[in-house]
């Protein structure tokens, strides 16, 4: 470019010295051609003076003849004035010719004069020569006259008139002649004889004076003059054309010159030109973005890869800042370093991340240049280049590469003949070879001879055929073991088509088979009985119940589940309650024959199938074997265990011929032995299919009882065991149906959490509740707080808190003045979300219980996260206290953890004074049962306890 410019001023410059030069030899050449023609002019007219000049002279020979006087006169006036032209024209030019021009016009003056002597004398001539010649002829008619005189006045005439004509005669002749007739005048006396003598002396003398003048006219310098001005003109002319020709031949030279540097430059311009259009091209073309911006960094140029990398049109961004295709993720401090470069007018190279038209993220290597022309700057050149695939691929590689390294799996890098390039860390691992001991190794080092060549033949074939081979493959490690690997092997061509390499990619099977055995195993078994599980136990029914089906044979089911085992899970802990298990597997085992199928179902559920069985009684009498077997107090560390349990029984043929039916008759049969004592025995009955009807109608009635005031609220108090007085309340409900008649809330309420009926019938317990307490702790204000009892389900209300907020507002209850009741069910069933509602109550002030403490699944562990102020003992404990009994040391180890916890303890279902007697010793708070009281109508607590 800069280049370019000098160029351009260079070619300019010679230019303008070659036109000066042309216009200098125009004008040069002008000048001579003006020199020239004013040479020849004034030459002419010196020549026309010359031959005028001749012409006067030639007048002088007209002696004794006409002469044309008027031409003399003519030619003088010409002579004159064509004088008068050329010192005019001469004295403009050549001044020094002056003096010459006097002496012509002086000289000229001259002949004027002795031409104008020559005119008057050759008249006089002319007249005498007439005069004489008629005397003559007198003379010669006069006969008086000698012949002698005639002879010689003939002669004399004859001699004076061709003296006139020429020079050649010699005046003395005709002197003598006129002697001798002079002599003979005065001889004869003859007076024509003298004047014809006299006449010719005079016109001798006339001619004498003539040639005289004539001689004058001849000897006149003028015509010399005349050719000196014409010599002194032409050579004046000579030196001028000659200094102009030299002036002309000069310019000539250098212009040729200049041409021969005009023609150089041209070509070199050409060439430049050239230059500049393959630069132009290349800018064009380049896979370099071009962006030309000026010095305000406007752009002013991009190229097409600029449009094609952006996406921009070059007309959408000319006249911007190249800053329209800054990222949000461009570091400012890129640009900061480029300015103080820029600013300092030095090139910068670095890196944009800058975002396309349609938003996707542009990387970009970049180098801007300030350009200088003179030293002054005038634009700014970026020459960038796209490298987002670049990156983005180095990313990938980046990420392949921590893949390659961190992953589990072996990977191993081969080239087309095998042998190894690569390997990963997981490789060593488990072959324990490193890279550099194996690289460049035929891979056949991992092979253990677990497989033939028959096999490796087979795989190549597969790899071949299809790029990719799958498979198991026992190699062989450094250290000699054998290694199950799951392998896939993966061709990768090259971009001809080639092989180029071979990856492999091996998963350890080592920890997988043997974990699964364990997971076969484990699939069948249960883990801590090794009895077999629910899986196997119905797999094994069903082949069972086919075999009894041909063979038309009994057989049993029997669920056996364990009383109040979670308990001793709970108190004792697990390490106890596993054992536990355990001891009942082992008794299982023991009272029953080999050929019986036994599994647990988890927790402690145990189911039995009994085959070939003479009859149904057959299963009873196992059972009661089992019962009888578990009985025996179970020794474990200094504790002496009972566990009693419940089993149900139902039969094939009789009470169902499927697996399920069969499962789930033994479970209403084992619920049925439970709901009856538990540790008993009860076979599947339709009486307890009735009990499904039952609920079916409960379901019924429950959805219009309220409605019809059908419900009521009893109240039974909870009393303090060290002082024996009320303390608290807990509202019970009750229902009285006119089809159903009174229903037991243990009936109704699964029912009506079943369906939703719960939500309404809670918030009327609480109001009821509510307004009931007000009326008894108004009465009584030693009962301090009344425990209401709430489903899980009312908690699933999203506003059951500000609900019951509002309940106790319109009542004038305060929050503390209420005991929650949630089961254990609940807790089992806590969520984080249930379990910050719950704290949520007790922020504003409610007291939370636990009710039917040890009947569920709960533990204590789990409790201690709970937000709870009071746990409730379940009355099947209460009821198991006895002297020796194992739940005495249940029931203490309960009481005695609760209070640890910092829990208020409260007991339920006492109805004897030996059980009042045993809890108060074990140091539980609260008591309530039968024993103190039953649950009653409000009126009644208010008129018994005022
Ligand atoms: P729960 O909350 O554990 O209530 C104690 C149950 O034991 C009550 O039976 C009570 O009458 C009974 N009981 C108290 N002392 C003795 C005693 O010394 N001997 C005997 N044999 N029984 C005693 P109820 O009223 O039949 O309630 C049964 C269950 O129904 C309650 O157990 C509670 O879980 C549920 N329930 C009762 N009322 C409501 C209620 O308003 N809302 C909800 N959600 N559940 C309720
Ligand atoms: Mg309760
Ligand atoms: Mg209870």
């Amino acid at each position: 470019m800069i280049e370019k410019f000098k160029q351009t001023d260079r070619t300019t410059f010679i230019l303008f010295i070659f036109i000066l030069f042309v216009f200098i030899m125009f004008v040069t050449g002008y000048k001579i051609k003006e020199g020239m023609s004013h040479y020849a002019l004034q030459s002419n007219k010196i020549t026309t003076l010359q031959l005028i000049d001749k012409e006067l002279y030639s007048f002088t020979f007209t002696t004794n003849k006409f002469t044309n006087y008027d031409e003399i006169d003519k030619q003088e006036n010409k002579f004159h004035q064509i004088l008068k032209r050329v010192s005019s024209d001469l004295q403009k030019y050549n001044t020094d010719t002056s003096v010459l021009l006097k002496d012509i016009s002086k000289n000229f003056q001259k002949k004027v004069e002795d031409l104008e002597y020559f005119k008057a004398q050759n008249s006089t001539l002319i007249n005498s020569s007439h005069f004489l010649f008629d005397l003559q002829r007198t003379i010669s008619d006069a006969s008086e006259i000698s012949l002698q005189a005639k002879n010689l006045t003939n002669e004399t005439l004859f001699y004076i008139l061709r003296y006139a004509s020429s020079d050649y005669i010699d005046k003395k002749i005709i002197d003598k002649k006129l002697n001798k007739l002079k002599i003979i005048a005065n001889n004869e006396k003859k007076q024509y004889l003298y004047t014809f003598y006299r006449h010719s002396k005079v016109m001798l003398q006339t001619l004498q004076s003539l040639k005289e003048v004539s001689q004058e006219i001849q000897i006149n310098p003028l015509y010399q003059q005349i050719e000196m001005l014409k010599l002194h003109i032409t050579r004046d002319y000579e030196k001028s054309l000659q200094y102009q020709t030299w002036l002309l031949n000069t310019f000539f030279f250098f212009a040729v010159f200049i041409l021969f540097a005009l023609i150089l430059s041209h070509l070199e311009s050409i060439k430049i030109k050239k230059e500049l259009l393959a630069f132009k091209y290349a800018v064009e073309h380049s896979d370099n973005i071009v962006v030309i911006t000026d010095i305000e960094r406007k752009i002013i140029y991009v190229n097409e890869t600029f449009e094609k990398a952006t996406g921009y049109k070059a007309k959408e961004v000319l006249g911007e800042n190249p800053r329209i295709l800054k990222s949000d993720i461009q570091d400012e401090n890129v640009y900061e370093e480029l300015n103080t470069k820029l600013a300092k007018g030095e090139k910068w190279d670095g890196q944009f991340i800058n975002k396309r038209k349609d938003g996707t993220i542009l990387y970009e290597k970049a180098s801007i240049v300030p350009v200088f022309i003179e030293g002054k700057l005038v634009n700014y050149i970026a020459l960038k280049l796209d490298i987002t695939a670049y990156i983005e691929k180095n990313k990938k590689l980046v990420q392949a590469a921590t893949v390659f390294e961190n992953t589990e799996e072996a990977i191993i890098i081969a080239d087309a003949e095998g042998k190894v390039v690569s390997v990963n860390r997981a490789f060593t691992n488990i072959y324990g070879y490193m890279l550099k001991q194996i690289q460049g190794k035929n891979l056949s080092f991992l092979q253990s001879g677990a497989q033939d060549k028959y096999f490796y033949e087979d795989l190549w074939n597969q790899l071949l055929k299809n790029g990719i081979w799958k498979g198991k493959l026992v190699n062989i490690s450094s250290a000699g073991e054998l290694i199950p690997v799951w392998t896939t092997i993966k061709q990768i061509t090259n971009d001809k088509g080639n092989v180029a390499n071979y990856t492999a990619v091996q998963t350890d099977l080592r920890e997988l088979e043997t974990s699964q055995k364990k997971a076969d195993y484990l699939a069948y078994h249960d883990a801590l009985t090794e009895l077999y599980n629910r899986t196997h136990f119905e797999e094994y029914l069903f082949h069972a119940l086919a075999v009894a089906r041909r063979n038309q044979t009994i057989l049993a089911v029997l669920f056996v589940d364990l009383d109040r085992f979670k308990i001793i899970n709970d108190t004792l802990g697990h390490d106890i309650g596993d054992e536990v298990l355990q001891g009942v597997a082992s008794r299982l085992k023991a009272t029953l024959r080999d050929s019986d199928f036994i599994s647990r179902w988890g927790g402690d559920e145990f189911v039995v199938i009994l085959e070939n069985l003479e009859s149904a009684s057959d299963a009873a009498i196992v059972a009661t074997n089992i019962i009888k077997n578990l009985a025996e107090p179970i020794k474990i560390n200094e504790h002496s265990l009972v566990t009693t349990a419940s089993v149900g029984i139902a039969i094939y043929p009789e009470n169902g011929e499927d697996v399920n039916t069969l499962v789930k008759h033994a479970d209403s049969a084992m619920y049925f032995a439970k709901e009856t004592g538990k540790n008993n025995v009860r076979y599947y009955t339709k009486e307890l299919s009735q009990n499904i009807q039952y609920k079916l109608n409960i379901d019924m009635e429950l959805r219009s009882a309220l409605q019809n005031n059908e419900f009521h609220m009893v109240f039974q108090p909870q009393y303090k065991l060290s002082t024996n007085s009320i303390f608290s309340i807990e509202a019970l409900i009750r229902w009285q149906n006119p089809t159903l008649g009174n229903v037991p809330p243990d009936k109704f309420i699964p029912v009506a959490e079943e369906n939703g009926v719960i939500i309404t019938l809670g918030y009327f317990v609480f109001e009821e509740s509510c307004k009931a307490f007000k009326q008894m702790h108004q009465s009584n204000t030693q009962i301090k707080y009344i425990a209401i009892n709430v489903s899980s389900l009312q908690f699933k209300e999203p506003n059951l808190l500000e609900n019951f907020l509002a309940i106790l507002k319109r009542h004038n209850v305060k929050p503390s003045e209420i005991e929650i009741e949630i089961t254990e069910r609940f807790v089992m069933e806590q969520t984080v979300a249930s379990m910050s509602i719950l704290q949520n109550f007790r922020d504003h002030g409610f007291k939370i219980s636990i009710d039917d403490f040890g009947t569920g699944y709960s533990s204590m562990s789990y409790l201690k996260q709970l937000p709870v102020d009071t746990i409730k003992i379940d009355k099947s404990f209460v009821d198991g206290i006895a002297q020796e009994s194992s739940d005495n040391i249940v029931i203490e180890a309960i009481i005695a953890l609760a209070k640890t916890l910092g829990y208020t303890v409260v007991s339920e279902g006492i109805e004897t004074e030996e059980q009042e007697d045993f809890l108060s010793k074990a140091n539980c708070d609260l008591g309530q049962g039968y024993l103190f009281s039953k649950p009653v109508r409000c009126e009644e607590i208010m008129e018994r306890f005022h």
